[in-house]
C-alpha cells in the first residue's frame, strides 16, 4: 500500500513533472531535474535513518531477490563462508542463492514450542571466525515473523535484509555493514531495491560481478552505471517526503506499534482467530493469523473482498490469512478489519 497523497501527487504531476512539460518517466536520468530529484531522495533517506557520512547509498534494479545473489558476489574478497540465520521463506531463499557463490552455513533456525513459534536470539548465533559476513532477515514477510534484537558480531559485517520493515522505525545504521530492500512492501513500486552499504564493503566484488549488480560500480556512477528504474525511484523519492512531513520514523514507529497493538490484541482476545508468532517475534507489518475452522477460510477471504479488504489471503507458502499493514495502512484501515472480524466471527463463529 502506498500513501493516497503520494499516489495524488504522481497524479496530478504525470503529465507534467516539476515543470518539464514531460512527465518523469520521458526525462533523462542524468538530466538536471532527476538529477536533483537523485540527491534530494537521497539526502532524505539519510536523513529519515540518520545514515553517516561512510555510508553509501544506492538505488539499484532486481528487488530483493537480487540482493540474494549480489550480496555475496560483491563480499566475496571477504572469504569463502557466508553465515545464515533462517527465520522465514525469505531467509530460506537467500541460503539457496548463495550457496551459488559461497559456501553458506545456516547457523541457527526457529524454535516451534508448545504451538509457538520463535526465531533464534541474534546474537546467539556462532559465526565461524573466517565468515565474510553474518545474514538475516529482520522481517519475514510470509511468516508474520520479525526480529527487533540489535545486531553485535565484532569485526563480522552484519548483512539484513529489510525489504519488508525498512522505514518502518528508527535504526541504528552503524549495527549493520549492508542494509538492503526490494522497494514495493514500504517504500514504492516494485523492480527498485535500496542498499546502504559501508563504505569499507565497496569493491571486494568477484572479478566476474555483472557491472550492473557492482555495488563499486554503482557506487562510482551514482547509482545511474546503467539507467536506474526512474519511475520507482521518483515515487520512493515522494515517499521519503511523506514520511518526513509524518514526523519522521519515531512518530512513524509510533503509528506501527499502535496498529499492530489493535490487531494483536483483538486475535488474542478471541478463540476464533489465532496467530502463533511468539510476542518478542511478532511482525508490525505483516499478520499472519488462522481462523479456527478453516473450512471458512473461503467465505471469509470472499466477504472480507467483497467489503472492500484487499490482499488478506495467506501466502501460498502457509496459508491461513495475512494482514499487511505497512507505514501507509491507517488506523482507521486496521479498526475496520477488527470491526470486520468481529462481525465474521458473530455471524459464523
Ligand atoms: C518480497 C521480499 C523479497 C523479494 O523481493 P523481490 O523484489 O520480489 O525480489 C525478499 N525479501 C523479503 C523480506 C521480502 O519481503
Amino acid at each position: 500500500m502506498l500513501p493516497k497523497a503520494v499516489l495524488q501527487r504522481a497524479q496530478a504531476e504525470l503529465l507534467d513533472w516539476n515543470g518539464t512539460g514531460t512527465s518523469v518517466m520521458e526525462v533523462s536520468h542524468r538530466g538536471s531535474d532527476f538529477m536533483k530529484l537523485a540527491r534530494k531522495s537521497e539526502q532524505d533517506l539519510r536523513t529519515l535513518l540518520s545514515i553517516p557520512d561512510n555510508y553509501k547509498v544506492l538505488f539499484m534494479h532486481g528487488g530483493g531477490r537480487g540482493q540474494f545473489f549480489t550480496v555475496p558476489m560483491n563480499l566475496a574478497k571477504r572469504g569463502n563462508i557466508a553465515s545464515h540465520l533462517v527465520s522465514g521463506e525469505w531467509s530460506k531463499i537467500a541460503v539457496q542463492e548463495s550457496a551459488k557463490y559461497l559456501q553458506t552455513e545456516v547457523l541457527a533456525e526457529n524454535s516451534l514450542i508448545d504451538g509457538v513459534v520463535k526465531a533464534p536470539s541474534l546474537n546467539d548465533c556462532k559465526v565461524s571466525p573466517d565468515s565474510a559476513y553474518f545474514h538475516y532477515c529482520s522481517n519475514e514477510t510470509v511468516n508474520g515473523i520479525e526480529i527487533f534484537d540489535r545486531p553485535a558480531f565484532g569485526d563480522t559485517p552484519v548483512v539484513v535484509d529489510m525489504s519488508s520493515n525498512i522505514l518502518s522505525r528508527p535504526l541504528n545504521i552503524e549495527d549493520y555493514g549492508i542494509i538492503y530492500a526490494g522497494a514495493q512492501k514500504n517504500i514504492g513500486p516494485a523492480g527498485l531495491s535500496i542498499v546502504i552499504v559501508r563504505e569499507d564493503l565497496v569493491g571486494l566484488e568477484r572479478e566476474d560481478t555483472p557491472a550492473v549488480f557492482s555495488y563499486k560500480e554503482q557506487v562510482a556512477n551514482f547509482s545511474m552505471y546503467n539507467t536506474p528504474p526512474t519511475f520507482g525511484w521518483y515515487l520512493a523519492a515522494l515517499v521519503f517526503e511523506w514520511l518526513l512531513e509524518q514526523g519522521g520514523l519515531a512518530a512513524i514507529e509510533q503509528h506501527n506499534i499502535r496498529k499492530c497493538d489493535t490487531l494483536y490484541k483483538f486475535i488474542d482476545n478471541s478463540d476464533f482467530y489465532s496467530n502463533n508468532i511468539h510476542e518478542s517475534n511478532r511482525s508490525r507489518m505483516n499478520i499472519p493469523f488462522l481462523l479456527a475452522n478453516s473450512e471458512l477460510d473461503e467465505h471469509f477471504l470472499a466477504q472480507s473482498h467483497k467489503e472492500g479488504f484487499h490482499a488478506l489471503k495467506g501466502h501460498r507458502f502457509v496459508g491461513g490469512m495475512r494482514a499487511s499493514i505497512y507505514n501507509a495502512m491507517p488506523q482507521e484501515g486496521v479498526d475496520a478489519l477488527v470491526e470486520f472480524m468481529r462481525e465474521f466471527e458473530r455471524t459464523q463463529g
